[in-house]
């Protein structure tokens, strides 16, 4: 049994995690849902219902994670779930063309504007890899500006998010990604346009593009200053780079057409993921048609995936778009905006200092009382308060995500009942974290 400093009450959870950590490093397929960063024993969930999460030990939680996004109408809809039935029954994987990338392709391209042809993947990572080989193919340059806290997946070329001052060339943030790998990429202070112009002075031709999260959400939720993105994508466009914008996350969650649709700012390539699979490994990445043409087998830059446009997948997906109509985002944002209330009152009533950043629907909230702007600024703020509050929560039914560092994501799903119980949660947790001490 793991040694924790925390209540222990999660023992069917425990001894699936101790199983786990036999055969799978770590314990998990992911590293942050071994809950490294507060510590404790990660809840190994059996079903997810509406905006409820029940663990192996039958305890019930308010999920606040979603799946990290996917699960924009909560978990088990009846409808996404009736078309992976239908899809299932007629067969799992063809390795052919099929109607339903078709239908998810035009829904793609219908409602976000700046995408003009779509690529089928299946995992945000593999839509960011894809989309910066496309554009140093078109571009034929080879060097990258991306900037720190931003995560694009574990590509090897985007795992450096170190490396202090300006323009600096990144060293890789993990064993396993060699220098070469990194050493196109140019990591850049999040929100500082000067250091961009400055990267393009010091790198005439030679920068392929930048990426940026469309409105970062994984060094906790830090929107772009106002006119951070226009400047980028002029900065590409007078250097003949492309602009890349990462909406894995933002994508079909913040508006109808993403986070696009929030600030309409048109990139030359978009990335999607998460509520764009309904639950399932489906992702796309997309954007000007010249561009996109360069692209395997129309044109010479290769990629390719057997379960690329997977009819289960696309099934659901396609499903879960179909249900996301205006009313829907009105509904997310007004939970979104319910939540952030109650967090907020609750804290401030406990005297916490903290930060509510939003994001459209997505927030997250930094426990310090100045506006963060940078990845500098989140690793400023005293994340041990977050540890006190999260296990307060998670023992009170409430599932945040196990880090300081991330967005909390909500649902159409989440009603009053759900709300009343985070609400009722809140108070214990705030006191938890004013009293909370750093080691
Ligand atoms: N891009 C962004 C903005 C993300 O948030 C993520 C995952 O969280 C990814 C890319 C990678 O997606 P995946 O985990 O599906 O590979």
């Amino acid at each position: 049994m793991s040694e924790t400093p925390y209540p222990y009450d999660a023992p069917a959870s425990q001894a699936l995690f101790d199983r786990a950590s036999v055969v799978t490093p770590g314990g998990v397929n992911s590293p942050v849902r071994a809950f490294r960063a507060v510590g404790g024993t990660p809840r190994f969930m059996v079903s997810g219902q509406g905006p409820y999460l029940t663990d192996a030990d039958g305890r019930e939680y308010v999920d606040l994670v979603c799946s990290w996004g996917p699960m924009i109408l909560g978990h088990s809809h009846p409808e996404v779930i009736a078309a992976v039935r239908e899809a299932v029954a007629r067969g799992t994987s063809f390795g052919t063309p099929g109607q339903g990338e078709v239908e998810l392709a035009e829904e793609i391209v219908a409602r976000v504007e700046p995408v003009e042809q779509v690529r089928l993947v299946s995992s945000g990572t593999e839509a960011t890899m894809s989309a910066i080989r496309l554009a140093r193919g078109f571009t034929r340059r080879s060097k990258v500006i991306k900037f720190a806290g931003c995560y694009h997946g574990h590509v090897d070329s985007l795992l450096a998010a170190a490396g202090s001052g300006v323009a600096t060339f990144a060293l890789p943030d993990t064993p396993g990604v060699t220098g070469a790998q990194a050493g196109d990429t140019i990591v850049l202070p999040y929100n500082d346009l000067e250091a961009v112009q400055e990267a393009f002075h010091r790198h005439p031709g030679e920068i392929a593009c930048v990426i940026t999260e469309a409105s970062p959400g994984n060094m906790g939720v830090v929107p772009p200053d106002s006119g951070f993105n226009q400047g980028l994508k002029d900065a590409c466009g007078k250097n003949g780079a492309l602009f890349i914008s990462d909406e894995v996350m933002t994508g079909f969650r913040t508006s109808r057409a993403g986070w696009y649709g929030v600030e309409g700012v048109k990139p030359d390539l978009l990335t999607f993921g998460k509520v764009m699979g309904g639950g399932f490994p489906a992702a796309a990445f997309g954007g000007r048609a010249d561009v996109m043409a360069h692209l395997a087998p129309a044109g010479p830059v290769y990629q390719a995936g057997t379960l690329s446009g997977n009819p289960v997948a696309t099934a659901a997906g396609l499903a879960q778009l179909r249900l996301l109509d205006d009313a829907a985002y009105v509904k997310v944002d007004a939970v979104s905006e319910q939540i952030r209330t109650l967090v907020s009152e609750a804290l401030s009533k406990e005297g916490v200092a903290h930060r509510v950043q939003t994001a459209s629907n997505m927030f997250s909230v930094f426990f310090t009382d100045r506006q963060v702007r940078t990845y500098e600024d989140a690793k400023r703020q005293e994340s041990y308060r977050f540890t006190a509050f999260f296990h307060s929560l998670l023992a009170n039914g409430v599932y945040l995500p196990p880090s300081s560092f991330e967005s909390w994501f909500v649902s159409t799903a989440h009603d009053e009942r759900a709300i009343q119980k985070i609400a009722d949660a809140l108070p214990a947790a705030a006191r938890a974290a004013a009293e909370a001490t750093a080691e």
